[in-house]
């Protein structure tokens, strides 16, 4: 499994920076985001280090779209029982702030804002 010694995201898995995990396959690691933006707000990664969504090729195919299967699994475990957003966030223009891809998984007991706000 491919790992980044600095990546913030690499040393989480491995468990050198502290986090509160409500997921873990082999592939995959879900955890709560440090600053919540909603209710619930989990950090879905691929445990195989990947940039971004951009850097990703055919070879992780597979553990994409076990993303897309554990995100609403997640949700409805951490509470988020009718439905949910996830954001994917992709370098300078989508605001990527930790260049290790993840997704994010954002639900509560009430509706989120619309969509998103252009850039300030
Ligand atoms: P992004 O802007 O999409 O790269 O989002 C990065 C997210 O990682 C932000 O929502 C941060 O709050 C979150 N984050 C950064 N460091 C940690 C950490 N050590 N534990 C949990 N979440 C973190
Ligand atoms: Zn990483």
């Amino acid at each position: 499994m491919s790992t980044d010694k600095d990546c913030i995201f690499c040393k989480i898995i491995r468990g050198e920076i502290p986090s509160t995990r409500v997921y873990e396959d082999d592939d995959v690691l879900a955890f709560r985001d440090i600053h919540p933006s909603a209710p619930v707000h989990i950090l879905l990664i691929p445990k195989k280090h990947i940039g971004r969504l951009s850097a990703a090729t055919a070879e992780d195919q597979a553990v994409l779209g076990k993303m897309m299967l554990v995100a609403p699994k997640v949700a409805q475990e951490q509470g988020s029982t009718d439905g949910f957003r996830t954001i994917i966030n992709d370098g300078r223009i989508g605001r990527q702030d930790v260049f290790h891809l993840h997704m994010h998984v954002l639900g509560g007991p009430t509706p989120l804002g619309r969509m998103i706000a252009l850039g300030e």
